[in-house]
């Protein structure tokens, strides 16, 4: 079932959502070669604990920190540590949830580390671009179908691998509520958005095949032919004409 959520609920889901930015806007400050992942995450930790919220992740499933830092070949939930130092030419996908007097935000962001290849430059791009193409065909009376398959539209033209284990999802009490939300699929199926369900939208995209594999840590997940991989994230809500990022400053 899809929750609707109540203005009231929406604005403190986009307290939780502000609070994630400003993570995002914290960190890009730091993302530079020579720093560690786990600085990282002590960063955002401290962000999140100063803006009277708790870091969705940590705990979450046994998750070990605040937020998942997902270094080339990973795809998502890269676990932060003092032992992986970024360098240049890195890309990395920082994936940040912070909970506000019981409601969520959850949005990832791709960065550089350094000087990048045009290459990754591209995938991080195209998978960015089709967040929005995926956002920007949301309105209430859409297909979630129309939503998965503007994403898919979006990537295919480039080759790239669309992963298919991992999906976004509704957000609210819960870090994840129904629906589902693939990021490839069929145009007029599925459920009809209506206004006030609160959406994480997340398209990861591999530079090469869209396989992937789950790590002996069971959190790691990385491309099986160890191409690089990217992920952008916001959580929205659905409005009658449009939609609203909760994931802004
Ligand atoms: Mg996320
Ligand atoms: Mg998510």
């Amino acid at each position: 079932m899809i929750n609707i959520k109540s203005e009231r609920e929406i604005a403190l889901l986009k307290e939780a959502g502000r609070i994630v930015a400003l993570c995002h806007e914290e960190l890009k400050k730091h993302i530079k070669p020579g720093v560690s992942t786990w600085e990282l995450n002590e960063l955002v930790e401290k962000v999140i604990l100063d803006n009277n919220a708790t870091p969705s992740f940590k705990g979450y499933g046994g998750f070990p920190a605040s937020i998942c830092a997902s270094v080339n070949e990973v795809v998502i939930h890269g676990i932060p540590s003092k032992k992986q130092i970024l360098k240049d030419g890195d890309i990395i996908a920082v994936d940040i949830g912070a909970c506000y007097k019981g409601y969520h935000g959850d949005s990832a962001w791709s960065y550089h580390v350094g000087k990048i290849s045009d290459k990754d430059k591209l995938l991080m791009e195209v998978t960015r671009d089709a967040l929005f193409a995926g956002l920007n065909v949301i309105k209430e009376g859409v297909y979630l179908g129309d939503v998965s398959h503007a994403i898919e539209a979006h990537i295919k033209p480039y080759g790239f691998g669309i992963v298919e284990e991992f999906t976004g999802h509704g957000v609210g009490r819960n870090l994840h509520e129904d629906p589902a939300i693939f990021n490839f699929g069929t145009p007029g199926t599925g459920p009809i958005l209506k206004e006030g369900m609160v959406l994480a939208i997340e398209p990861m995209v591999n530079a090469g095949t869209k396989n992937v594999r789950i790590l002996p840590d069971r959190w790691t997940t990385v491309t099986k032919d160890k191409s690089k991989s990217a992920h952008f994230e916001h959580t929205i809500v659905v409005r009658k004409d449009g939609y609203e990022i909760l994931t802004t400053l």
